[in-house]
């Protein structure tokens, strides 16, 4: 089985933690091998901070494909949603074109984050996924989304998604909407070539993570070589810093907001150790 150690940059978008060992396995008895080991799974590394420890890594990259039957799309795990937007203006098809312009994430990390923007989120559009059952090792499917909710479902934890079903409608204006929510993100969040991890904190339901950081005197605030960012608050920055710059800046914003606010910020970001 394919095996590399990699930068934290070709790791993750925001680069923090050391190089690590990362496993591809090119189908699920493999899979199954490295998740009883339990290594974590990376999707595109876009929400993840990565410690200093050198646990290898399972990537999905392999499983990359896109079906379509009907009105349904049925994607590899690893396929970046990149991938899929294209095909949507290929097809002229909508899916995913609310999370355009987010970089390098794939259809794993989408579902398991639940990731959304623009008031809809990836439930709205699933129609099964196909997992690796941690447990039984077993091939499942899942069709009932009631434990997804605001940036969660279960997994990682019940196990690694191989591939997902999502349901398409025809739309002539598809490629005009992704070039809008592109633009709508430029117009909110640092610039694509900053190093981030996208929402730091997820929102609690009083007010957005940005306005309770902002509030606090935080946009812009660094520790060391990291900090959050001067166009948003809740978007931490790395300009050339450590992993340990990354939880000094996280405990010193939790404890402000707890202070100032009573407020317990939840991390959206995934820590893997
Ligand atoms: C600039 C920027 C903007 C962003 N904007 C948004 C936004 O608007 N909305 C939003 O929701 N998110 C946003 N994000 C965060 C991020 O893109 C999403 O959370 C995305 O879903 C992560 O996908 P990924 O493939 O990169 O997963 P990763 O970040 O690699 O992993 C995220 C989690 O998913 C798990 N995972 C990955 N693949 C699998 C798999 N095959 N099976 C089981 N578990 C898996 C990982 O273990 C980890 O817990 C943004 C990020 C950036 C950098």
């Amino acid at each position: 089985m394919e095996v590399k150690v990699l930068s934290p940059e070709r790791i993750t978008t925001i680069g923090l933690g050391s190089p690590r060992p990362v496993y591809f396995p090119k189908n699920v008895k493999e899979l199954l091998k490295l998740l009883l080991k339990g290594y974590p799974i990376i999707g595109g590394g876009s929400n993840v901070i990565l410690s200093e420890s050198k646990t290898p890594l399972i990537s999905l990259k392999k499983f990359s494909y896109i079906k379509q039957e009907g009105d349904n799309l049925t994607v590899g795990a690893g396929t970046p949603i990149s991938r899929v937007l294209r095909f949507q203006v290929k097809r002229k098809i909508s899916i995913l074109e609310f999370l355009a312009g987010i970089p390098r994430a794939t259809i794993g990390g989408i579902v398991a984050q639940n990731a959304g923007a623009f008031g809809r989120e990836v439930k709205d559009v699933l129609i099964s996924v196909k997992y690796l059952d941690r447990q039984s090792g077993e091939l499942k499917e899942l069709k009932n989304f009631s434990l997804f909710s605001y940036r969660s479902s279960p997994f990682p934890e019940l196990g690694a998604v191989v591939e997902a079903t999502f349901k398409t409608t025809p739309d002539t204006f598809i490629k005009e909407k992704i070039e809008r929510f592109v633009n709508l993100r430029l117009s909110k969040q640092p610039p694509f070539y900053l190093k981030t991890a996208g929402s730091t904190f997820k929102n609690p339901e009083t007010a957005p993570a940005g306005k309770l950081l902002d509030l606090c005197g935080l946009r812009g605030f660094r520790v060391g070589g990291v900090g959050f960012s001067e166009k948003h608050a809740n978007f931490a920055v790395n300009y050339g810093g450590t992993f340990n710059d990354f939880s000094k800046l996280i405990d010193i914003a939790r404890e402000k907001v707890l202070y100032h606010f009573g407020i317990s910020l939840p991390l959206e970001v995934k820590v893997i150790d």
